[in-house]
């Protein structure tokens, strides 16, 4: 029996986890689910996975759980510390790391202090702490896994027993797939314009919104890039972002002997949840088998950085290290939030980034205390350049 905790349960990928989990009763048990603010979503996730803990955001949201679930054995807490808690207790094996942007870098960084098996969705927690984080899991002894479902392609098309050295494994490139997004055809001088409600319409996947508007700006793909540096060691040249619209190849290898590995599915996040859960076996996810015969063809082009100005920013911020790529990450995180509040325009993303970068130093990322500083530092800067542009 494997027991897990998921952090960020009510999420998409946090729902998606747990019809997985509902498949196969026997060989799961759920330890802790938590959420930020959705408590009755919560609380109908907890009557029926049966927790021992559940952790919500505020000491309110607290207080509405525990009413809901009257008569449940559920221990419900609040705060950075419980999140902290249930993804360090010797009680669980498995975190589900799937709270979205910065607010998930605590708790995943307890989970690899504790030597866990971590599933990682929150990327922004890996951008922002890289070497920090990866030196914890090796410290540990914990075991790291990607649910992003490129990286969880990339596991799967290297070696079983690949030691993040490249060159050792023959890899000569590592093709990183992308949609595009919504806006890859749109006309360019048009974007100005896009509303949230378009820029959360991704074409193939459904997701949650922060991850969406960051595939409408291809930052997404950026956080991705840095992602597989830390994941798989390498190095910025040897990661290429290639478009291919039908989301079925979900990111290649190539090896210098001309071979090039890929693993491709349907688009939907099961697959890698799955895939990382059962690990090195294998389980049904709901997902429906590929059907090849049904695709009339698959596209591949380059990407276009003038139409994306996000993706050459977070290789900017990739090859400026240290402490840039949580720059990057925070500036991101405030533009995105003040766009789905329309007060600043899609355009203005990229605008608000580049200047947060451009006009902030970066320093060593020496430890977490230095990495939050800076989090802290381009929030606030990031904040003014919007409180300058924004309509409301
Ligand atoms: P989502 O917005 O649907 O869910 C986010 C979850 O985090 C919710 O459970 C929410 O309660 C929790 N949360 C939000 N703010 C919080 C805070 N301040 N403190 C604690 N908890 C908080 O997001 P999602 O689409 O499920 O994405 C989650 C993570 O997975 C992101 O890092 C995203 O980049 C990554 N990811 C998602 C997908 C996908 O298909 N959705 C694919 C690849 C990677
Ligand atoms: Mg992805």
């Amino acid at each position: 029996m494997q027991r897990i905790t998921i952090l960020g349960a009510t999420g998409s990928i946090g729902v998606s986890t747990l019809d997985v989990l509902a498949r196969h009763p026997e060989q799961y048990q759920v330890y802790a689910l938590s959420a930020h603010s959705r408590v009755a979503e919560l609380a109908v996730q907890c009557r029926q996975f049966r927790p021992q803990r559940a952790v919500v955001g505020t000491p309110e949201a607290a207080a509405e759980l525990t009413r809901l679930l009257a008569g449940l054995p559920v221990d419900v807490s609040y705060g950075e510390a419980a999140l902290c808690e249930i993804a360090a207790s010797p009680d669980t094996d498995t975190v589900m790391a799937a709270i979205v942007g910065a607010a998930g870098l605590a708790p995943t960084l307890a989970a690899a202090r504790t030597g866990k098996k971590i599933l990682l969705a929150n990327k922004e927690a890996l951008v922002m702490s890289g070497q920090l984080f990866m030196d914890a899991v090796r410290e540990h002894k914990a075991t790291l896994l990607p649910i992003d479902s490129e990286h969880n392609a990339i596991f799967q098309s290297l070696p079983a027993h690949y030691g993040r050295a490249p060159e050792a494994a023959g890899v000569a490139k590592i093709l990183l797939t992308a949609s595009g997004g919504p806006f890859l055809n749109r006309a360019v001088e048009t974007l100005e314009s896009v509303t949230p409600a378009e820029a959360c319409k991704h074409p193939n996947w459904s997701m949650g919104r922060k991850i969406s508007v960051d595939s409408a700006t291809m930052m997404n793909k950026g956080l991705e890039v840095i992602e597989a540096h830390w994941l798989f060691g390498a190095p910025a040249d040897q990661i290429e972002v290639v478009i291919h619209p039908q989301s079925v190849i979900h990111s290649m290898v190539s090896y210098v002997d001309g071979s090039v590995l890929a693993q491709l599915g349907n688009p939907d996040m099961r697959t890698p949840i799955a895939h990382a859960l059962a690990y090195p076996e294998r389980i049904a996810s709901g997902v429906a088998q590929l059907d090849l015969t049904s695709m009339s063809a698959l596209h591949f082009h380059q990407p276009d950085y003038a139409r994306f100005p996000c993706l050459a920013l977070a290789f900017d911020a990739l090859r400026a290290g240290g402490t840039a790529p949580a720059l990057l990450n925070a500036a991101n995180e405030i533009a995105v939030e003040a766009f789905l509040e329309e007060r600043i325009g899609f355009r203005d993303i990229d605008r608000v980034v580049r200047r947060v970068m451009d006009e902030n130093e970066h320093g060593a990322a020496s430890d977490i205390a230095a990495v939050m500083a800076q989090d802290a530092r381009a929030r606030a800067a990031a904040s003014g350049i919007v409180a300058t542009i924004a309509r409301n």
